[in-house]
């Protein structure tokens, strides 16, 4: 797709193709605001035009590099969407990326690595981009994406230029995730504060709202997991906070014994089975 028909604000489409164009963009950006498509569409463009090889006006369309583009499988460009089921950027793909990031391209003049929901990126795990962003090979650009900026660190901010591609819109998947993590923090605090009444207290919100227990589940499995890996001696998720305390306050068995149940009842879910009867069984195995 063309800048101009992204169906962004004019004067940002402008901006974007003439920065690309003019080989003037700075190796990291950020796409911030709009719609979650809004900002895929004008990041996936940025990448097909930073890897076009065609003449005129990038992207062309037709040189072998957009072509691949629109069948999403050019070789030098990697997407993570920190949208998966964890709802999280792991460590290990940041480091993965920047190890990559020394590899030669395969086939383009660059290598871009397109972050989409950056904003889901834990303080670690943007303090280990970081290490890359502040001085990539000359080859490599980086698209970040994010509704809003303001969960990102101001140094990996600096790094980049930021096109904002208008007021954020959030949408209902954005909003039933957000409420879910909340839900998750909550069980997860319950379930240090021993004794079944508060556990009891967050499962009754989730009655009759189906949509929520299976937003908050993977997010609960995260914390867990964060908990886990402070107690192995390595670095929390997200929840930093959180999951250092459960770390310290629930032994390794218990956590893991939580986790094989969460994932349990999520599979039953999945499966439409009893949803009431899941709900049950979750707060019984978190007191
Ligand atoms: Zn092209």
């Amino acid at each position: 797709m063309r800048f101009e028909e992204l169906g962004l604000n004019e004067a940002v489409a402008k901006r974007l193709s003439e920065a690309v164009n003019g080989g003037r963009l700075s190796h990291a950006i950020i796409l911030e605001g709009g719609s979650a498509a809004d900002r895929h569409a004008a990041a996936m463009t940025v990448a097909n035009a930073l890897v076009c090889s065609g003449r005129g006006a990038k992207p062309c369309g037709v040189c072998k590099d957009c072509v691949k583009c629109s069948a999403d499988s050019h070789p030098d460009i990697f997407v993570a969407r920190g949208d998966s089921e964890q709802k999280s950027y792991p460590i290990d793909l940041i480091r993965q990326i920047r190890n990559d990031a020394y590899i030669m391209p395969n086939e383009a003049e660059r290598k871009v690595y397109v972050l989409m929901n950056a904003n889901l990126m834990s303080e670690y795990a943007q303090n280990a981009l970081l290490k890359i962003l502040e001085e990539p090979p000359g080859y490599v650009r980086f698209i970040l994406t994010c509704g809003s900026k303001s969960s990102l660190l101001s140094t990996v901010i600096s790094r980049a230029t930021v096109f904002l591609l208008g007021a954020e819109e959030v949408s209902g998947d954005d909003e039933l995730a957000a409420r879910g993590k909340e839900i998750a923090n909550r069980l997860a605090n319950a379930v240090m504060a021993a004794g079944e009444i508060e556990v009891m207290k967050v499962t009754s919100e989730l009655e009759k709202d189906k949509a929520l227990f299976s937003a908050c589940l993977p997010e609960l499995r995260e914390i867990l997991c964060g908990a886990l890996a402070v107690k192995k001696g390595g670095l929390p998720y997200n929840e930093a906070l959180i999951e250092s305390k459960l770390a310290g306050q629930v032994s390794a068995e218990r956590l893991i014994r939580m986790l094989n149940d969460i994932q349990e009842i999520s599979d039953a879910v999945k499966r439409n089975a009893n949803y009431n009867l899941q709900l049950t069984r979750l707060g019984t195995k978190l007191r």
